[in-house]
């Protein structure tokens, strides 16, 4: 399978060595006419507002949207998850395009900023269906986003329930707040919606190639 990997800015390289280490090829793509050439896309993690920026310029948008409505396979990690979102929140920055898709909100830098980056062990029921039996993996969050909403569509893989030391750096916003208390001081952290998967955390920065 020829597997696409977004390679506008971000971690398309990481993804690329992960993708080597299960022995498929990741397959850069920058314009439209090398989406055509794959069957599946990671859009990786990196910063979402640059990212649409580099999409619009390339005119990757139009294409990038069709790819996922036909159903194809696409995994969005971090930036990537805020991308194929439907709607982003959080936006003290202005905002971007996004291609949408997963009926999701997602809110951008939801625990603070780069120092309140952090490595946590998370639980995610499905991996646990692979090689190895374990439902544990390795969360590395930067600058990472959180899911705050999700429709009925949307298949929860992994949650994350806010320690009360980092409940006063994460967002503060009333989408985030009403959110937290809502879900009792839970965020949602990992997603599948038919041929959409979403993590707001890193798996390609571990050496667990499961996701
Ligand atoms: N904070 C970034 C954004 O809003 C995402 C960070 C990441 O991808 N590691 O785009």
């Amino acid at each position: 399978m020829a597997v696409g990997v977004l390679a506008l800015q971000g971690s398309f390289n990481e993804h690329i060595a992960a993708l080597r280490k299960i022995g498929v090829t990741g397959v850069e793509v920058r314009k439209p006419s090398q989406l055509e050439a794959v069957e599946a896309l990671i859009i990786p993690g990196g910063e979402s507002t640059t990212m649409a920026k580099l999409a619009h310029y390339h005119n990757l948008f139009p294409a990038l949207r069709e790819f996922v409505s036909l159903g194809k396979p696409v995994w969005g990690t971090c930036a990537g998850l805020i991308f194929l979102a439907n709607k982003a929140t959080g936006q003290k920055l202005g905002g971007q395009e996004l291609i949408g898709g997963l009926d999701c909100t997602v809110h951008r830098n939801f625990f603070g900023s780069q120092i309140q980056s952090f490595e946590t062990e998370l639980a995610a029921p499905k991996l646990a269906e692979q090689e190895g039996g374990s439902d544990r993996c390795r969360g590395v969050f930067i600058r990472a986003p959180a899911i705050l909403k999700a429709g009925p569509g949307v298949e929860v893989l992994a949650d994350y329930t806010i320690p009360s030391d980092k409940l006063r750096s994460v967002a503060s916003d009333t989408e985030a707040e009403e959110a937290i208390a809502y879900s009792q001081g839970k965020v949602i952290v990992a997603v599948r919606q038919g041929n959409i998967l979403g993590t707001a955390f890193h798996p390609e920065l571990t050496s667990d190639t499961r996701w």
